[in-house]
């Protein structure tokens, strides 16, 4: 049996029949049009399923089920897109209209919690049995796969780890709350630390990495001018690495994963990024029970361009 990943994302729709072990057999998108309504371009998306089986000379039979990954809040026992500021969807119900129009059975889930089932799956937390997800990007998204099982909590509206507080009364969240996780450990944070460290320092060779454009400072400058030795953006890694790693404490307290593993837009940095990560996590003792506690990997995600999409077909894989 195949299965049909779909990624919902802000400005494209991105799909593909894949097989059981998550290759991707024929891929198929379009670009979401913003002028139509949710429903209007979930049409879209039935007759464009409807027509890749045909040019493909497969029928719904063929297919196990569709998995769609959605952003925003997404509830996966009722199907519905609640809400998504992205897409400006709301009160949607997803699943029971791809149902109606292909015929194939349906499931939707927010994006991040398809991306860990997919590191689970197929990339980068095989084999593992707990595992907590952290995307970091323009936000920190989080993901929790506890005991075996995916945990979404009510209404799937849980495992917001990046709200998680780090400082009380500390910066201010894009959630209206203060100290959040996100506020230090979001892409955008560090570019924010990156630039004033900068300001800080004119003779850092992060100026000249960006050619003196700061527009053009993104979360990896402070992290390839550290590997050329610039004392600045050391600094900025170091606190970095510290605000994260604090964060990855806090979990791996509640939830004693096995691993954790990291997306985003940063995770690019790998080993960069890993092996100060696990350094500082080691140098407090894993977290509480010290010399008594089990390591814990913290690996970066392995499914890059795809992931969204094998995220999403992993709703209707076995373990
Ligand atoms: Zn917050």
């Amino acid at each position: 049996m195949k299965i049909i990943g779909v990624d919902i994302g802000g400005t494209s729709i991105k799909s593909a029949i894949v097989d059981e072990e998550g290759q991707l057999l024929v891929r198929f998108s379009f670009r979401i049009d913003p002028r139509k309504s949710g429903e209007e371009t979930l049409l879209e998306l039935g007759k464009l399923i409807n027509k890749t089986l045909l040019d493909n000379a497969l029928s719904p039979k063929d297919i196990s089920g569709i998995g769609i990954g959605c952003p925003g809040s997404i509830n996966s026992t009722t199907g519905y897109c609640d809400y998504s500021n992205n897409l400006r969807w709301e009160n949607l119900p997803v699943v029971a209209i791809v149902e109606k129009l292909t015929s194939i059975p349906s499931k939707v889930m927010n994006d991040a919690n398809a991306a860990i089932l997919g590191e689970v799956r197929l990339g980068a937390a095989k084999g593992y049995h707990s595992v907590v997800m952290l995307t970091l990007g323009t936000g920190v998204g989080g993901g929790l796969y506890l005991n075996d099982r995916l945990y979404e909590g009510n209404e799937s509206k849980g495992a917001e780890l990046g709200h998680s507080l780090l400082v009380m009364d500390g910066r201010e969240c894009t959630c209206g709350r203060f100290g959040c996780l996100e506020a230090y450990a979001s892409v955008s944070a560090l570019i924010k630390d990156t630039l004033g460290a900068m300001r800080k320092d004119p003779k850092s060779a992060m100026w000249g990495y960006v050619g003196g454009d700061i527009a053009k400072v993104s979360g990896f400058t402070a992290f390839e001018c550290a590997k050329k030795g610039d004392p600045s953006a050391q600094k900025v890694v170091d606190q970095y690495i510290r605000f994260l790693g604090e964060g990855c404490l806090n979990f791996i307290n509640v939830f004693r994963p096995d691993a954790i593993v990291l997306g985003g837009g940063l995770s690019g940095q790998k080993e960069a990024l890993t092996k100060p990560l696990v350094a500082y996590v080691a140098s407090q003792g894993f977290g509480f029970g010290g010399s008594h506690s089990p390591k814990v990997d913290i690996v970066v995600s392995s499914l890059g361009n795809d992931a969204g999409i094998l995220g999403a077909a992993a709703l209707w894989m076995k373990v």
